[in-house]
């Protein structure tokens, strides 16, 4: 398997530190409101590389952290007079319903910040007696010209930097590039006791904090979104590096922006659609096919056309999924020869993805999986072995890796925001104004083929119900 790594600039051969063990971490939301259709992209495309490291055998443990304590959290929370670990605490809720919404496995654990101050503050006293922190009157800083490596993930010069970019004037600061790591308290703001008195800690310091404490000093994988990649990431290494004289990441992996007219979706720019309400139109299976259809790393321009033509592709792979199903449950098959090789398509399938995570291509081969199938299945009487074949490969590929299908058909109802309920519902309108045009055999057939299916129309005075048969 191969894997672009941001920190060398170049896809390497993937050798975790302890195989077949994967240690993964990806850089959570700050819960300070819903997630957007752009978070949800990093979200989704941690847990499709997690999913086919699983695919792959390894045995991963995939960690991803709540930034429960920051600027924003708190700043929303004091506008509303919340508290703001209770605020925080809304937002963890809704967070998971989204994160299910969109069929994301769970992470093996979700660390909270609030839950790790002390690991922090241990971080920082480490820091601090290898002499590259400084307290300055309760603020402690981290002084990047003692971290030899600073910007080595990002490239970026420490002295280009401080010349020309747009960073955070603070007087205590010895040099503008420094950041906090842990900000003494303010009214207002939650804070804990210190070392250094009471405070908060900065948001770098959680994410080398919890990740090494759930992961161990190295870890394979650290993912998250481009824009984390400076200053974010470049501090994690800075912090993780020095305490622990130890590579913090083996591989760098960085998603693409999900854009909206060639500009990044985000929240302060106000240009964006959250995932819940993207999911009360659409299955969480045309969300995921759109992500896939674009490499991890490369920017996508989220349309509603693009979801929509996703939505339909995702009806070509579930209609086989059922066929398949159904077929299998009749216990009718027939003894002719097919020529579909099942075993290629999985090696290509996976030779594809091997490749730097290209799903992209590897979607591309479950396509042809599913024009071959249908093809097959046309002209000939075929046997339960083909069946079987091809409802293992779609189970481990477009089900289990990419989250495309769902062979569970009882939630597509809910997965599709009910619309079922709608159709019948248009249905029983129709019926009714056959009715008033004195129509009644068309009123008839649609009552009759409705049974057929098992949805029975019940009339009333009050008007026209329906229920299913189960
Ligand atoms: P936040 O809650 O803003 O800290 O973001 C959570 C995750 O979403 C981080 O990994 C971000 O890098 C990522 N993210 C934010 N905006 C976008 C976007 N437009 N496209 C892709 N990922 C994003
Ligand atoms: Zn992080």
């Amino acid at each position: 398997m191969k894997i672009y790594n941001t920190l060398t600039k170049k896809k390497e051969e993937f050798v975790p530190v302890n195989p077949p063990k994967v240690r993964m971490y990806v850089c959570g939301p700050t819960v300070y409101d819903y997630f957007h259709i752009g978070n949800a992209r990093s979200f989704v495309m941690g847990d499709m590389i997690r999913r086919y490291l699983l695919y792959r055998g390894y045995d991963v443990k995939y960690v991803m952290n709540l930034t429960d304590v920051d600027d924003k959290i708190i700043k929303r929370a004091n506008e509303l007079g919340e508290d703001p670990k209770k605020y925080a605490e809304k937002y963890i809720a809704e967070f998971f319903k989204d994160i299910d919404g969109l069929k994301v496995k769970r992470a093996d654990a979700y660390p909270r910040a609030t839950e790790h101050i002390s690991d922090m503050i241990e971080l920082i006293k480490k820091l601090e007696e290898k002499d590259v922190a400084y307290n300055v009157d309760g603020d402690v800083f981290y002084d990047v010209r003692k971290f030899k490596d600073y910007g080595k993930l990002s490239g970026k010069k420490i002295d280009e930097l401080e010349s020309g970019a747009r960073i955070e004037i603070n007087e205590n600061k010895k040099n503008p590039l420094d950041f906090a790591l842990w900000k003494k308290a303010k009214e207002g703001e939650p804070e804990w006791e210190s070392p250094w008195g009471k405070g908060r800690p900065g948001w770098h310091i959680e994410c080398s904090a919890m990740s090494m404490k759930e992961l161990g000093e190295t870890l394979d994988i650290h993912a998250g979104g481009s824009d984390l990649i400076f200053p974010h990431h470049e501090n994690e290494i800075a912090q993780s590096e020095a305490a622990t004289c130890k590579d913090f990441v083996k591989y760098w992996v960085h998603f693409g922006f999900l854009n909206i007219r060639d500009e990044k979706m985000s929240k302060s720019l106000g240009n964006f659609y959250t995932a819940r309400e993207v999911l009360k139109k659409y299955p969480a299976e045309a969300v995921r096919l759109l992500f896939a259809q674009t490499h991890y790393a490369a920017p996508l321009n989220f349309s509603f056309e693009l979801l929509d033509s996703a939505k339909k592709a995702t009806e070509r792979i579930s209609s086989l999924a059922k066929t398949v199903t159904e077929k299998l449950a009749s216990k009718n098959f027939g003894d002719e020869e097919y020529e579909l090789n099942f075993e290629e398509f999985e090696n290509k399938f996976r030779i594809a993805v091997d490749d730097d995570f290209n799903f992209p291509k590897g979607v591309a081969v479950i396509f042809d999986f599913v024009k071959a199938a249908n093809r097959e299945m046309q002209n000939k009487n075929l046997p339960k072995s083909f069946y079987e074949n091809a409802k293992g490969f779609l189970e481990r590929t477009a089900q289990d890796v990419l989250g495309i299908v769902d062979f569970n058909f009882q939630d597509e109802d809910k997965s599709t925001g009910g619309k079922q309920d709608e159709l019948i519902k248009i249905l029983i309108e129709l019926r009714q104004k056959a009715k008033a045009e004195k129509n009644y055999a068309l009123a008839d057939e649609i009552r009759d083929k409705l049974s057929a299916i098992g949805i029975i129309l019940q009339d009333s005075k009050t008007g026209t119900t329906y229920k299913i048969k189960s």
